[in-house]
C-alpha cells in the first residue's frame, strides 16, 4: 500500500523541474540563461544565398540552424511584420497594421520614420518582447528596430539607439560602429539578456535595383560580410558560448512589371470608381491599399472595383480571407485592396517607380525572409522546415527563460531546433538551471521522506493502540475467567 502511497505524494508534490521555482520577476537565474540577439536585415529573401558567395551565412548554418524560409504575416511590410516578430501577435492583433499613421477626418498621414515617435500607434495592446523582459527582471536593448522609439504603458525599453531622420541604411562602416556597441557595450560591459538589432538592408537595395539585380547581390555579399563581422566580434568577447543569434527578415521582395504590354493598376481609370465616393484613401503605396467611401457609397465603390482589373483584389474588411488574419481591427479601413504579385496600385496616375516591391501575399514565395540561428541553445548543422513568424516570439521567451505575453505562435513548432537540454528544461516558457533543477527534486525528495516517516509514526502509534487494546481486553476476559 505504502509503494502507491508514495508515488502519489510524488507526483502531488511534483518534482517538475519548475515546480518550486519562485514567481518571475522577483528572482533570475543567471547562471542558466544565455544571451540573445534578434538580428533582421529588413527585406532579405529567402533564396537569397543562392546566387551569391556567402561563406559566413553558410557557416552560420553549419554551426546552428537555417530554416528553408519563414512567412510572415500579412501584409508584408515593414513595421507591421517587425511588430509580428516583437510580440507573437498578428498584425490584426497587435494593430500596427501600417507602416504610416494616419487620421481618416484630418486626412492627415504621417511616414514610415514619423510614425515610429507616434506611441498610441504602437502602444494599442500587444506588449513587444523587451518591456516584457524588462518586467521579469532581464535588461534589453534595440537599436534602430521598428517600435525602438515608442513608450509601451509608460515604459520603453532602456537601452535604445533610434536612426536620425536622414538616415544612410546602407553604410557597412556604420554598421560596424553599431555592431561594436550592441556586442562590445551593450552585451560585455552593460550585461544584457536581450538586443534586438535592424539593417535597413538588402531592402533598399532590392526597391531600388529589383531583387535580380548585380547591386542586390553586392549587397547580400555586404550581409553576409557583416554576418561574419558579429560573430568575430561575439567570438572575441568571450560571448560565443553565452549569447544566441536569430538572424531573419520582415519580408522579401518582387520584380515590379513594368513596360508597355503590362495592364497597370490605375483605380481612377476603372470605370464606375471615382475619388469623389471616397473620404479617405492609402493607396499609391506598393501592392496594397485601403479606402473610407463616403456615407452611402460602400457598395457602389466596392462592386465598381471588384471587377475593376483582373490582378487587383478587392475586399470589404470583414470579408478578407481569414488566413490572413488582417479584416478585424478598427483600424482597418472599410475596402481592403492588394493586387497580384508584380502590379502595384496607383490612385490617379502611375507615381511609383521602384523596380522591387513587397506587400504582397504572404503564400508568394517571393514575399518569405530567410531564418538562420546559431548558438549554445540551438542544435548544430540542422535544416529546419518553414514556418510563420509568429512562431518566433515564444521561441525568443523560451530562450530568455520568460514568461511570454498572450500571442498567436507556438514553442512546439519551433522546439525542434533547440538542443535537447534547452528543449526540455521548460515549463510553459520557464526554464530552469541544471543546478536549480537539482535543488527542487531535493526538495521534493526531502517532502517525500518527511510525509513517509509521518505514515511511519501514524501507522506505528496506530498499531501500538490497537495492541494494547487488545491486550487490555485480554486481561479483561482472563480477569474474568479468574
Ligand atoms: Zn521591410
Amino acid at each position: 500500500m505504502l509503494l502507491p502511497l508514495c508515488f502519489t505524494v510524488f507526483c502531488l508534490i511534483g518534482v517538475s523541474p519548475c515546480a518550486a521555482a519562485p514567481p518571475h520577476g522577483t528572482t533570475r537565474f543567471t547562471s542558466s540563461r544565455n544571451k540573445l540577439l534578434l538580428i533582421s536585415f529588413d527585406g532579405f529573401r529567402w533564396d537569397y544565398d543562392r546566387d551569391v558567395d556567402t561563406p559566413n551565412l553558410d557557416k552560420m548554418a553549419r554551426d546552428g540552424v537555417k530554416a528553408e524560409y519563414v512567412t510572415p504575416p500579412f501584409l508584408t511590410i515593414t513595421s507591421p511584420t517587425h511588430f509580428t516578430l516583437l510580440t507573437g501577435r498578428y498584425i490584426e492583433n497587435h494593430g500596427v497594421i501600417h507602416n504610416m499613421w494616419f487620421n481618416t477626418t484630418t486626412q492627415e498621414k504621417k511616414q514610415y520614420y514619423m510614425t515610429q515617435f507616434v506611441d498610441s500607434y504602437w502602444d494599442n495592446g500587444s506588449l513587444p518582447i523587451w518591456i516584457t523582459a524588462q518586467r521579469q527582471g532581464l535588461k534589453a536593448g534595440s537599436l534602430h528596430f521598428p517600435g525602438t522609439a515608442a513608450t509601451y504603458k509608460n515604459e520603453t525599453v532602456k537601452v535604445r539607439q533610434v536612426e536620425p531622420r536622414f538616415y544612410d541604411h546602407s553604410n557597412e562602416t556604420d554598421w560596424r560602429l553599431n555592431i561594436d556597441k550592441v556586442i562590445g557595450e551593450w552585451f560585455y560591459e552593460q550585461d544584457l539578456d536581450f538586443v534586438s538589432l535592424y539593417f535597413g538592408e538588402p531592402d533598399s537595395t532590392g526597391h531600388k535595383y529589383g531583387p535580380n539585380s548585380p547591386e542586390r547581390r553586392e549587397m547580400v555579399k555586404q550581409v553576409d560580410r557583416t554576418v561574419g563581422y558579429i560573430r568575430d566580434k561575439i567570438q572575441e568577447h568571450g560571448l560565443t558560448n553565452k549569447l544566441n543569434i536569430i538572424i531573419t527578415a520582415d519580408h522579401g521582395m518582387t520584380t515590379v512589371q513594368r513596360g508597355g504590354t503590362v495592364n497597370e493598376i490605375i483605380l481612377s481609370k476603372i470605370p464606375g470608381f471615382s475619388f469623389k465616393d471616397i473620404k479617405f484613401h492609402l493607396v499609391d503605396y506598393g501592392p496594397t491599399g485601403m479606402l473610407l467611401p463616403k456615407e452611402g457609397k460602400l457598395e457602389k465603390v466596392y462592386q465598381a472595383l471588384k471587377k475593376g482589373h483582373p490582378h487587383l483584389h478587392v475586399y470589404k474588411k470583414e470579408e478578407m480571407p481569414e488566413r490572413l488574419h488582417y479584416g478585424n481591427h478598427p483600424r482597418l479601413l472599410p475596402i481592403i485592396l492588394y493586387a497580384d504579385t508584380g502590379y502595384v496600385i496607383n490612385g490617379f496616375l502611375p507615381v511609383q517607380f521602384n523596380k522591387g516591391e513587397h506587400g504582397f501575399d504572404n503564400q508568394e514565395r517571393d514575399m518569405k525572409p530567410f531564418f538562420r540561428a546559431v548558438g549554445p541553445d540551438f542544435q548544430k548543422n540542422l535544416l529546419f522546415g518553414d514556418f510563420e513568424t509568429v512562431n518566433v516570439y515564444p521561441l525568443m521567451c523560451h530562450l530568455l527563460g520568460i514568461k511570454p505575453e498572450i500571442n498567436d505562435g507556438h514553442l512546439d513548432i519551433t522546439k525542434g531546433m533547440l538542443d535537447l537540454k534547452t528543449n526540455t528544461n521548460n515549463n510553459n516558457g520557464k526554464q530552469c538551471s541544471p543546478k536549480n533543477y537539482s535543488k527542487e527534486v531535493m526538495i521534493g525528495l526531502s517532502a517525500v521522506v518527511g510525509f513517509l516517516a509521518l505514515v511511519f509514526i501514524v501507522t506505528m502509534t496506530h498499531t501500538m493502540c490497537k495492541r494494547r487494546r487488545r491486550n487490555q481486553k485480554t486481561s479483561v476476559v482472563n480477569m474474568e475467567k479468574l
